[in-house]
């Protein structure tokens, strides 16, 4: 069934549907602050709070982490995240991916420790973090030892490594960043990215 409406019938109803957002978006905030207020000390009061970046996209996002448990009997576990307001990238503000977080952390499809795939294998094996970075120094000790540029063919001084590159995280802190980035250009490596190409 068709309905017709006039011009002027429908400038009114618009007019009091703004008027009722409005009233019905004041009425929220006020609800809101309330439960806000009413919840928070008791969120502090039983849970520590760990102060985060988002690692999902180079806008580096800062959350807050809520845990209960304990980091040295490992019953540690984080059981909500929020943006954290104070944050000035994000203002709390979290997007869809940011808000999700806390299943990203419980995954159980994440990896929580370092693998490898040895010479000749088909399949990945669970290795320690001091395996793991052992590894990773001795690789690249080796081919930098073999591949370190001094001089270019003008005997110019390039002090270049050009045979390894190095991915950081965008979502890293400032000074996470500084000392990654000190490390590799003193190495003399040039090829060096990470998702913000900062
Ligand atoms: S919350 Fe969204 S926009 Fe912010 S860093 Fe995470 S993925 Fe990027």
């Amino acid at each position: 069934m068709n309905i017709e409406i006039s011009r002027r019938a429908f400038l009114k109803g618009a007019g009091a549907g703004v008027g009722a957002t409005a009233l019905g978006a004041l009425g929220f905030s006020e609800a809101e602050a309330t439960v806000v207020s009413a919840i928070k000390p008791f969120r502090l009061a039983s849970t520590t709070q760990t102060r985060q970046t988002c690692t999902y996209c180079s806008v580096a996002c800062g959350i807050i982490l809520y845990s209960k448990g304990s980091m040295k009997d490992g019953t540690a576990k984080v059981i909500h995240v929020e943006g954290d307001v104070d944050h000035p990238t994000n203002h709390g503000t979290l997007c869809p991916k940011g808000a999700a977080l806390l299943d990203t952390i419980h995954s159980k499809n994440r990896l929580t420790k370092p693998k490898v795939r040895r010479p000749g294998s088909d399949h990945f094996e669970e290795i320690t973090w001091d395996e793991a970075l052992d590894k990773i120094a001795r690789y690249m000790k080796d081919d930098r030892d073999a591949n370190f540029v001094q001089k270019n063919e003008k005997g110019q001084t390039v002090n270049r490594w050009l045979t390894t590159g190095f991915l950081a995280a965008s979502a890293a802190t400032n000074e996470t960043a500084f000392a990654t980035y000190k490390v590799v250009r003193s190495c003399g490596m040039l090829v060096f990215d990470n998702q913000a190409r900062v």
